[in-house]
This record gives C-alpha cells, structure tokens and sequence, in this order.
C-alpha cells in the first residue's frame, strides 16, 4: 500500500544523513525521523486519530512539531498547524471550524484551550519547544516500525489557513499531490540535493517554512539548521556552513542592516530564496553590493503552494517573481470578463495546475466563486507579464484604489515614494472620499531623525505620477502594521483613517 507523500519522502531519507541541527548542536538523522514519526503516528493512532481526521497544532517551533506533521501524513490524518500568536478567541473559531479529533498545543495556553477543545469535542495535549509536554510522554512504549496508512494522490494531507491579511482566515485543503508535486518541482527548479544545508529561520505554522522549506529538504535528503526564529546574528553566524536561506522580505531587509553581511560570510551560500511578500527593490540592490548574490525572488501561497519563480540561472530580476513553474499555468485577465489582457497589461492572475488546493474547507460558495469554470483559480492578486515573460505582482485586487473612476495601482506609487530619500517604505491605500468615491492616501515610514515633508512629497510625485494618482495625503507613522509574516495589513491602516476625508 502507498502513501503518495511520505514514500517520496522515504525514498530521499538515508538513515545515517543528517536532517535537522538545531541551535544546541544536536543532530537528528533521516533514520531518528524515520523512528520518531513512526512512533508518534502510532501514538495518533492509539489516541482514535483515524484517516482523515483533524489534528490541530498550535506549538512553538521544535523538531517534534515537525515530526508531528510527518507523523500525521503517515497516520493519514490532515495536519492543521495554526499561527502561534493566534489568541484563545482566534482558537475557538479554528477549532470549531476544522473540528480536529487531536489538538496539541503549549504546555502555557492549555488551561485556556482545555474548554475551547471540550466544547468542539476534541481531545487536548501539550507539546512544548523542548519536546517536553502531555503528548510525547505517552509515546515511550510505542514501536518504531509502523505501516503508512494509505493514501492517494487526492487525498487530504493538510489544511492550511490563509494569513488573513486581507480578512478572515480560510482552511485551505491541500491534497498529498498538492503538496508532493511543488516540492518536488522547487527541489529540480532550485537545484536542491543532499549536499545541500538550508538555514530554516522561519515559522512551520505558515506554507513557507512548512512545505517550501521542509518538504524541500526532506525531499532531496538535505538538511537544516532549525532556528526557533530569525535572527540576524545567529543566521550569520551559520551561514559560512550553510548552502541556502529561505525567508521573508523582513530577513533580507534585517541582513543588508547588519555590517557582518559580506561576501566572505555568504561565500558558501549558492541560493537565497525571498517570497511570501514583496522584496523591495532596494534590498535587493543592497544585498547583491554586499554579497554579489541576487535575492531569488518566488511567489505563492498557502491555497496554490509555489506558483512562479525567478530562474536559477539567468536573470533574476529585481521587483518580479519570474517564470511560472514547469506545470504551473498561469495567464492574466480582465477580472470583469476573465479574457485574457495583453502582455504588459495589467490584470487578475490566475493559475492552474497540480500546486492548486482542493478547495477551502466548509466553503463550498467561496471555494466556487474563486474557480473558473475551466478549474483556473483566481488567486485576488493583480499582476503583469512582461516581453520576457516575468511576472510582476501590482498588489492584491482587494487593494486596488478607484479614485474619481480610475484604476490605481497602490505599488506604482508607493515605488515611487520609497525613492524619496529619508522614506523607509511606504503604503497606499483608499480611503472613502465624498468626490472621488476613494481618495489615494500614502502612509509613510520615515528613517529615524529624518525630516520628511508631506508637501515635499507631494510636488515631488507632481512630475511623476498622473494627477489622477497623486496621493491626496500623506501620513507619517512610526511602522506598518504587519503579521506575523511580515505581510502589511493594508485593512487595518484603511479602518484607521478611515474618515480622513469624511
Ligand atoms: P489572506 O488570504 O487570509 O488574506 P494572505 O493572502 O496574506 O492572507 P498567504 O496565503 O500567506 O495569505 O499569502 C499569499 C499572498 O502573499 C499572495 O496572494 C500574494 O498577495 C502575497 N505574496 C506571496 N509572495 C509574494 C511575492 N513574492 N511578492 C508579492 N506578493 C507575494
Ligand atoms: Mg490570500
């Protein structure tokens, strides 16, 4: 009997090759994650976790959570990790939602969750970032060999729920072929190989760390220095035994900030992977000065996996997300009628292939309305193809401003201002306006002790920008507000002016 995913996996796992180190030096082989998510799956299986059953995750980062969704993938089970900072509240609405039969979390939130998970009729166990807690300390009798449940291409391997940076979140479902055929797709893509070892600095709750970089890894036999988080220090200090980095924007920006950034510190390093939001231009600029590398630039998300990537040889250019990926299609249309626009054109993107999910769990309108009847999913980010044939994202359609009737593109003008010197970055977004339907606002972030001016700013985008596009405001805030990804949450800075020009 097979198990689509965790065969691959198998199949890439030497026993004796190291798979994780973590901070304090300890190593765990293919052959130690063999035993302990065999193990552990048995212990699913004693706790009633059936095929196809729910098991809820909200730890700190640890090999063991890993091991958790590794273990769930051979129980058969559908892995459902969830953001660490999401509150007891948050909590009650993904559980209620998922209704998961296993629901591990910290050892710090289990008087909190114990009547959340009683009330949605779920069983609670705690699990903390030393593998201490409730749910391995039942684990001790358990056998090492245990039968991969099987499963199908089609079936669910987990359910991942979107950022919510636009609102709120939804369970996407990711089937194990979903997840199986991308990474295997960015392991050839990016040349990835067992002599490979990433530095893995980011969070396992989100698709990023959790498919991009572990499955990566796992799939090619590589391995990885696992960092409970980002931290510019200690990411330099591992890099000169390092080959590759996958992380944020906030990474990129943190390490061109950092003087220990160098060519003799990256001079191991072959590959530096940047996605999840967009990489300004300049930190691209400044990390090749510093490095002589060029930021790889991808784009996904949680509902589609990987969809487009810069190429591995040739240029990666600074500002687009490059190429779709080998069975990724993709196209851009008039979001209106869904016809194709052309080439340097702007529009709704939409893509199609073995990457795309399954559907969003519960929602089966939601799941409809986001599909053409094609099977094309309309991911709600706006973007362009250019006469090369990258990519470029202009910003999600939920962010798109139509002021006095006309179409305006938040990033255009926030490039635009980030030129301004003194300006760290910035966001545009519309604000309900009495003549205009919305008004373009800018909300900017200073560098520290610099004067910048609103009006400065202003007549310089005089020369720039149509009329039509010309912020009326310019806001000066101390930091965007950000999730936990580092995404800007445009919504929050739109209800906190709100009625700016009411
Ligand atoms: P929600 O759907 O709940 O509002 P979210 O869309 O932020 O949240 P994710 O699935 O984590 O949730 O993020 C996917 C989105 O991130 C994409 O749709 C896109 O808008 C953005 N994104 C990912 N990579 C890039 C990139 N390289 N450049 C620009 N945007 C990116
Ligand atoms: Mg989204």
């Amino acid at each position: 009997m097979s198990n689509h995913m965790f065969d691959a996996i198998r199949k890439a796992a030497r026993p004796d090759a190291p798979f994780i180190e973590t901070p304090d030096g300890k190593v765990w082989t293919y052959g130690d994650m063999l035993e302990f998510s065999g193990r552990l799956a048995h212990l699913l299986r004693a706790l009633s976790v059936e095929p196809g059953d729910r098991v809820a995750v909200q730890v700190e980062k640890s090999p063991e959570a890993l091991m958790l969704y590794l273990a769930c993938l051979r129980a058969g089970a559908v892995y459902l990790p969830l953001n660490t900072a999401y509150t007891t509240a948050e909590l009650d609405y993904f559980i209620g939602d998922a209704q998961p039969r296993l629901v591990v979390v910290s050892p710090g939130s289990e008087d909190g969750l114990r009547p959340v998970a009683q009330a949605h009729g779920a069983r609670l166990e705690t699990l903390d970032e030393k593998g201490g807690g409730s749910l391995l300390a039942q684990m001790s009798g358990e056998g090492a060999d245990f039968a991969d449940v099987a499963r199908a291409a089609d079936d669910l391997a987990a359910i991942l729920y979107t950022s919510g940076t636009t609102g709120r979140s939804k369970g996407a479902m990711l089937s194990h072929d979903n997840l199986l055929s991308n990474a295997l797709t960015l392991c050839d893509y990016w040349r990835f190989s067992a002599s490979d070892r990433l530095i893995h600095a980011l969070p396992i709750f989100h698709t990023h760390g959790l498919f991009v970089a572990s499955n990566v890894i796992l799939l090619s036999g590589a391995s990885m220095f696992f960092l409970p988080k980002f931290d510019a220090d200690t990411v330099l200090r591992l890099m000169p035994r390092a080959t590759a980095l996958m992380g944020v924007p906030t990474f990129y920006v943190r390490l061109v900030q950092h003087e220990g950034l160098t060519r003799e510190a990256a001079s191991t390093m072959r590959l530096f992977v940047s996605g999840s939001a967009p990489l300004l231009a300049e930190t691209h600029k400044r990390f090749r000065e510093m490095t002589g590398h060029a930021i790889l630039e991808r784009y996904g998300m949680t509902e589609t996996n990987m969809n487009t990537s810069n190429p591995y040889d040739g240029d990666r250019v600074a500002g687009t997300v490059g190429f779709p990926l080998p069975g990724v299609s993709l196209r851009v249309v008039d979001p209106e009628t869904g016809a194709a626009v052309a080439n340097g054109e702007t529009g709704m993107i939409e893509v199609s292939g073995p990457n795309v999910f399954k559907g969003y769990w519960r929602m089966p309108e939601k799941t409809k309305a986001e599909f053409r009847d094609d099977g094309f999913f309309i991911t709600g980010d706006l973007g362009k193809i250019d006469e090369r044939g990258y990519v470029h994202i202009v910003g999600r359609g939920k962010d798109l401003v139509i002021s006095g009737g006309y179409n305006v593109y938040p990033k255009e003008i926030e490039t635009e201002i980030d030129l301004f010197p003194g300006v760290v970055e910035s966001a545009v977004i519309g604000l309900a306006h009495p003549d205009l339907g919305e008004g373009v606002t800018a909300v900017v972030v200073a560098e520290p002790g610099k004067e910048v001016d609103e009006k400065a700013i202003l007549k310089g985008l005089e020369g720039r920008l149509a009329r039509y596009k010309q912020p009326k405001r310019i806001l000066f805030v101390e930091e965007l507000p950000r999730n936990t990804m580092g995404k800007v949450q445009k919504n929050i800075l739109r209800q906190s002016y709100a009625d700016l020009y009411q």
